[in-house]
């Protein structure tokens, strides 16, 4: 084998209760699809032959340094928390420390049956696995924190779903695979030891200036909400923000039915599993507090006093809201040219939100055209929209340079729903180029793009994606 992956592994060096060893299960013709260049390059991971590249990043052959296994945790799904889920799909290969001196995991996402599938199979189909590439690199590029994806491949098999379709394996980096599930399993346990090493580990990993278990809640916290924010003010919808997709690195992590919006609803779900949308735009802002509480409360055996943890916890998740207002104030307010916010601006952010929604504005390209002047043609009621732009040229007439600020925050491409199932459907014929089209104009979303300007039109009546699936 001529490809090179410089692995330095820590995850398995904690003990066997972390997680089960086993190889990926080889898959019968892979074909390579992608592999990510710069992020391969930032990664140190070397180069080779398409044949072999394929045949890694299937899982049929194992790099040399890869200690392939499962990771265990348990989690709450749609608030119900399930003892025992675990890596049902995927293997981590190893950690390698990039040219920018960062730790990364290297994932297979697909790659076999693992002691967690449970009743899966293990797999997953192409269209999932398109969807993630696209999505988690579109998010990179857009400045959010995200796993990335460096291969997809066609493994030559058919993965029976509601009919059969052709099988892939996404390659999956991330800062890490730390989940608040991951703590939720040694808490509900009771396996205090390994709850203290789990602590230890992330901790040095991600947080290495935390010495208490308050100390990385706060943290944690932080991050989950400065993120959250941050999905709002693109359209973002995770669709499932299960515990056990929630990472302790902040990053954004499980693209199964996420979607960007394109009308703004306030109440908008896709996912076809968020029956009672748990998950649903707006409410995302209130979940992942729930979510930082199960955290909470996993990490609370770690302390000597557990009442006086419970009240201290309570403080710093309680804070969160106020962090994700100031954070969202923040980048809205930037997102209509604001640099500083004033209280008085979250009025005015929130008066062309509401005209948005009633006028079925599209989220994205209405603020991508305020400071081109022409957003009120997203409105049916200009009057509505008139009115609103009177006060807000009179407020950001004090501004250095709206225009700059806007043009810098606000994309004018992002992944739209029926882009994306038009891309899938292309790939199942056979036909990538609507891929490799996809990942080049979102690798510069904030770019006016002429040539691609289709990429930013909403979609047609009969183009309009209801619903997102998990894969
Ligand atoms: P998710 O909703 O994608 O976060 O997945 C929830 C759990 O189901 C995780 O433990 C996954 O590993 C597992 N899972 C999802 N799909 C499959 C599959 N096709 N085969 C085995 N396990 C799966
Ligand atoms: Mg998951
Ligand atoms: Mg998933």
């Amino acid at each position: 084998m001529t490809l090179q992956i410089p692995f330095d592994n820590s995850y398995a060096r904690l003990p066997d209760g972390f997680y089960a060893r086993l190889a990926p299960t080889p898959v019968s013709a892979p074909r390579l699809i992608a592999v990510n260049e710069s992020l391969a390059e930032l990664l140190g991971v070397g180069t080779a032959e398409a044949a072999e590249l394929a045949s890694v990043f299937a899982g049929n052959e194992v790099p040399q340094g890869a200690e392939p296994l499962a990771q265990i945790y348990a989690g709450h799904q749609f608030g119900s928390f399930n003892p025992q889920l675990g890596d049902g799909r995927a293997h981590l290969l190893g950690e390698v420390v990039g040219r920018d001196g960062k730790r990364r995991d290297i994932q297979l996402k697909g790659s076999g049956r693992t002691p967690f599938s449970r009743g899966g199979d293990g797999r997953a189909w192409l269209g999932p696995v398109l969807r993630e590439y696209v999505v988690s690199e579109a998010m990179h590029a857009l400045g959010v924190p995200t796993t990335r994806a460096l291969a997809a491949v066609r493994t030559g098999d058919d993965v029976l779903r509601e009919a059969p379709l052709p099988g892939a394996v996404l390659t999956r980096v991330a800062a890490s695979h730390i989940r608040v599930g991951t703590f939720q399993l040694f808490a509900s346990r009771r396996q205090y030891d390994d709850l203290k090493r789990l602590f230890d580990y992330t901790v040095q990993r991600h947080y290495p200036e935390a010495t208490t278990p308050a100390e990385l809640l706060s943290q944690v916290c932080e991050r989950q909400a400065m993120l959250v924010a941050q999905w709002l003010s693109l359209g973002f919808i995770h669709g499932v923000m299960n515990t056990d997709n929630c990472t302790l690195s902040g990053e954004t992590i499980d693209y199964g039915p996420c979607a960007f919006m394109d009308a703004f609803d306030p109440d908008q779900v896709y996912s076809s599993i968020d029956r009672w949308g748990r998950y649903g735009y707006s409410a995302q802002a209130e979940i992942v507090v729930w979510n930082m509480a199960q955290l909470a409360t996993a990490l609370v055996p770690l302390t000597e006093d557990h009442d006086r943890a419970v009240e201290e916890f309570t403080e710093i998740v309680h804070a969160m809201p106020d962090l994700i207002r100031a954070e969202w104030l923040r980048r809205f307010a930037a997102k209509i040219g604001i640099a500083e916010p004033r209280p008085e601006d979250a009025q005015l952010v929130g008066d062309l939100l509401a005209a948005m929604h009633a006028n079925q504005a599209d989220f994205t390209n209405t603020f991508r055209a305020l400071p081109a002047g022409t957003a009120r043609d997203q409105f049916t009621d200009r009057a509505a929209f008139d009115a609103w732009e009177a006060r807000w040229r009179s407020r950001i007439a004090e501004e250095p340079d709206p225009e700059g600020l806007m043009r810098s925050v606000n994309p004018a491409f992002i992944p739209r729903n029926h882009r994306i199932e038009q891309m899938i459907a292309a790939a199942v014929d056979g036909d990538d180029r609507p891929f490799h089209h996809l990942n080049a104009v979102l690798s510069c979303p904030y770019d006016d793009q002429p040539e691609a300007e289709e990429l930013q039109r909403p979609p047609l009546p009969d183009e309009v994606v209801p619903a997102t699936f998990c894969g």
